[in-house]
This record gives structure tokens, sequence and C-alpha cells, in this order.
């Protein structure tokens, strides 16, 4: 290992990785440090790996529209083969339900059409047709378990759905984190694992490199804060956090994997389901399972998590009542007595869109606050940070002049204003892991 490097990326999940890869394409010799033992062993590992198109906003259609190329053209994109094998894409569709709080999904298609997105608007006897095995009456608004509603219908039919064809998940988050190791280690970049940050160095007014827990201290002009739902720490250790308006916490999810209805082929014939009217996301797993995430609906207390490295990590009655909602519209799930699945931690801003940006301390960079959305976005994450990066750093003052960033494959531009520690809330936010 050097003692000297042009940028160390403190974390290598998924975007810290690619974060990496960009600086080190542009000719950085780069560093990553993580805590843990591997490459996207932290929130990464879990990530339901979901690469979808909808979002509520433009931007957000745009950055997920970008990236879904990069997935298709992953070993083209890094231009190495890895021993432990290459992941793949797989594509099921995407079924996402209207509901009153999504405003019946207006400005999602509105989105997908100003960025050329095929989507197939369906009534629930469209819905039936597609997919006979899901149930089409109305659940919502979601509610809780011990509701004496809970289960019973609340209307004949959902208000329809959008199926968009383009859209499935990443066969394996961990792998994937790996594939760009070896792409970041093939220009030469570094990792150091089991390697806890303590400190963030600071000479003449600026980011000097990081000072580790057993005392070593390592030098660059350039540190990126990439450590997902330990990014409010490092920032505090920075002391930046005090001149971001966008702040980011720890927020627990429990994800359930339960076996399909019996007799039903759900890898075969299921698509990812984003509804708001049972307040969960599904896909098919493999092995013929069913995961199912949650929209964090307006009736559950979110789990804010003060230490992200002591948190509850058993599940509870939130994993039943996931699977409970989920049964609503999945004719004839089971919902079994024995709990399967992960428990792990979204990194969250307050308006649950992500921050890509530069810091009140010169040299001192974040990809923090990814809420829940963003393992689909983190090549172009990675491809805009080294684009600000370098920017920032030949003078560029992007807090008074946001950057705009060129996307390669859908030719637009992407206002990286978007992503500041200083916007104000968006309101266009879904204000959920829809984002
Ligand atoms: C349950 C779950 C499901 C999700 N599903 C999806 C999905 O379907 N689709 C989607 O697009 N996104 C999804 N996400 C979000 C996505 O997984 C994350 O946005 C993404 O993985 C974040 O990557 P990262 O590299 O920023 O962070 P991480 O993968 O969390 O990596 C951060 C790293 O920083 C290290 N670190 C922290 N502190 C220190 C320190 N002091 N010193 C050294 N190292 C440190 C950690 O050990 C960790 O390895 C999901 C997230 C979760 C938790």
């Amino acid at each position: 290992m050097r003692k000297k490097y042009d940028a160390i990326i403190i974390g290598a999940g998924i975007i810290g990785c690619c974060v990496a890869f960009e600086l080190s394409k542009n000719g950085y010799r780069t560093l990553n440090v993580d805590k843990l033992p591997e490459a996207g062993s932290g929130s990464t590992a879990n990530s339901c790996a979901v690469i979808r198109l909808h979002y509520s906003t433009p931007d957000g259609v745009a950055m997920a529209r970008e990236s879904y190329f990069y997935w298709l053209n992953w070993e083209k994109y890094l231009g190495v083969k890895d021993p432990r094998g290459m992941i793949r894409y797989i594509n099921h569709g995407c079924l996402v339900t209207k509901t009153e709080k999504n405003k019946q999904l207006k400005n999602v298609m509105a989105s997908l059409a100003e960025l050329g997105v095929a989507y197939e608007e369906l009534d629930a006897a469209g819905v039936r047709q597609k997919f006979p095995f899901l149930d089409t009456r109305q659940y919502g608004p979601p509610k809780l378990a011990d509701d004496p509603g809970f289960g019973r219908p609340t209307g004949d039919a959902i208000a329809g759905a959008v199926y968009i064809p383009e859209s499935g998940y990443i066969s394996d988050p961990m792998l994937s984190t790996h594939n760009i190791q070896v792409a970041v280690e093939a220009r030469g970049g570094e990792f150091i694992f089991n390697a806890e940050v303590a400190d963030i160095l600071r000479k003449d007014h600026r980011a000097a490199g990081i000072k580790l827990k057993n005392g070593s201290r390592i030098d660059a002009p350039i540190v990126v804060n990439v450590a997902g739902p330990h990014s409010f720490i490092i920032n505090r250790l920075a002391g930046v956090e005090a001149g971001m308006k966008i702040k980011t916490r720890a927020l627990r999810q429990e994800v359930a994997h339960v076996p399909p209805p019996p007799g039903l082929d759900y890898q075969a014939a299921a698509p990812l389901i984003s509804d708001g009217d049972t307040g969960c996301y599904s896909r098919p797993e493999a092995g013929n399972h069913v995961l199912i995430g949650s929209e964090d609906p307006d009736c559950d207390t979110l789990d804010w998590v003060d230490d992200p490295d002591n948190f509850n990590r058993n599940f509870t009655e939130q994993w039943r009542t996931q699977v409970m909602r989920e049964a609503q519209r999945i004719t004839g799930l089971p919902v079994p007595n024995r709990m399967q699945g992960v428990v792990d931690l979204y990194d969250c801003t307050d308006d649950w869109l992500p921050i890509y940006d530069r810091s009140d301390l010169p040299g001192f960079y974040m990809a923090v606050g990814t809420s829940g959305n963003q393992y689909k976005n983190a090549p172009v994450a990675g491809a805009m940070m080294a684009f600000l990066i370098e920017q920032v750093e030949a003078g560029h003052n992007h807090d008074q002049d946001p950057l705009q960033y060129p996307l390669k494959y859908i030719k637009r531009n992407l206002n990286l204003g978007t992503f500041s520690r200083l916007r104000e809330i968006n309101p266009d936010s879904s204000f959920s892991v829809v984002g």
C-alpha cells in the first residue's frame, strides 16, 4: 500500500466502487477503505437490486434510464472478466399500481414519456388478464395489521396500473461490487478492508487524508464519503454536517422472502410490483421465492437508527405485516411461520433523494443519502461524482452555478444541483423508497 493517493473513497459498496472506477479511468490513484472484510458487504449486500425506470421526477427517470444502459452493457463498461463470474441483469417488467397518494401516477407517466420509456396503462381487468394470479381489488390506503379493516377490500378495483416492460433486477449485488473492484484494480486502484476511518485529516483549510482506528494516516487531497448508512458519522468527523440543508440518517428495513402460492412458477410468471395500495414492493427471488419490501406507508412508524453499528437485526412483526399486505395482492400467497429474508439499513435524506455533492470543506465530497433506491444508479453516480470532483477541483463554483452532467446514452444533461446538499426539500419526491 502506498501512503499517498489522489483520492480516498470511504466505503467499498456499489457506489464507492463506481466512484473509484470512474476516478481511476480519469487517471486518479484511488484507495477505497472499508471497515468490513469485502467489497459490497455493507448495505449493498442486502440490496434488492431492483433496476426500474419509474421515479416521481424527470431527473429521477433520466438517471435510472441512463444507468439501465450501463447494466445492459456491464462487461463492456468494466472491460474486465471477474474470475468469480459476472452478474446478470434479469428482466421481468414492472407493474406499478395507481393510488390517490401517487396521484394516479400522472407525474410518473409524464416523466416516463418525457424520457421515451415505453409503458402500458392498464385498468384492473387489464392487470388480471396479464397477471391472472393478482387480486385487483383495492385495499388501500395501507393499514396496520391490528386495524379491524386490515385485509378487507376498500373498493371493487384498484384505480389501474402502469406496466413498464423494461425493468428487472441484478442477479447478485455483492458480486456486482466485486466485478467493479476487479475493474478498479485493473486500473491501478487499491482497496484496504477491515480498516475503519476514525478521522478526516485537514491541512491548509482543506481535506488532506484519513486517520484509521489503528492510528495510521493516509494522505490524499481528495476524500469522498460513500459510507452508506454511516454517512452522517463521516460527515460529522469532517465537520461538514452543519453546512448541509439536507441531512442523512439510517432507517431500518425488513425484507421478507416467502414461497409463492402453491403451483405457481413465480419466477416465470411474475413482474416486479410497486404497490402503493398495499404499501409493498415485490419481485421474484431466486429459488422461486417472492421477495417483499416495504414502501413505508404513512400508517407505519419509521424505525430510525441512531447507531448503525448497533441495531436490531432480527425480524419483528413488521415482517409478518409486509407478507400479509402482499397476500392481499397475490392470491393464495402463504404467510409462513418461519421468517426468512434480510434486515438492513437505508441511508435516508429528508426528501428521499440522494446527495451527490461537494461539501463546505474543500477536497471533501459525498455520495450519500441513497434512500433505498440508488443501487440501480450506482454507475451513473460514479461517473457524475468523478465529473463533479474534477470540475470543482478545477475551480468551478458548483454551489452557485450547478454543474450539468451530460448523460451519454440518453443524450440529455442532468442538473447536478438536484442532488445538492444545499437544495430545498424537493416537493415532487414521493417521500418514500420510490424516490
Ligand atoms: C434492504 C435494502 C434494499 C434495497 N433495495 C434496493 C433496490 O432494489 N434497488 C435500488 O436501486 N437500491 C436499493 N437499495 C439501496 C442500495 O442498496 C444502496 O443505495 C446502495 O447499496 C448504497 O451503496 P453504497 O456503496 O453507497 O453504500 P454501502 O453498500 O452501505 O457501503 C458503504 C460502506 O462504507 C463502509 N464504512 C462505513 N463507515 C466506515 C468507516 N468509518 N470506515 C471504513 N468504512 C466504512 C461500510 O462498511 C460499507 O461497506 C436497498 C437498500 C437496502 C438496505
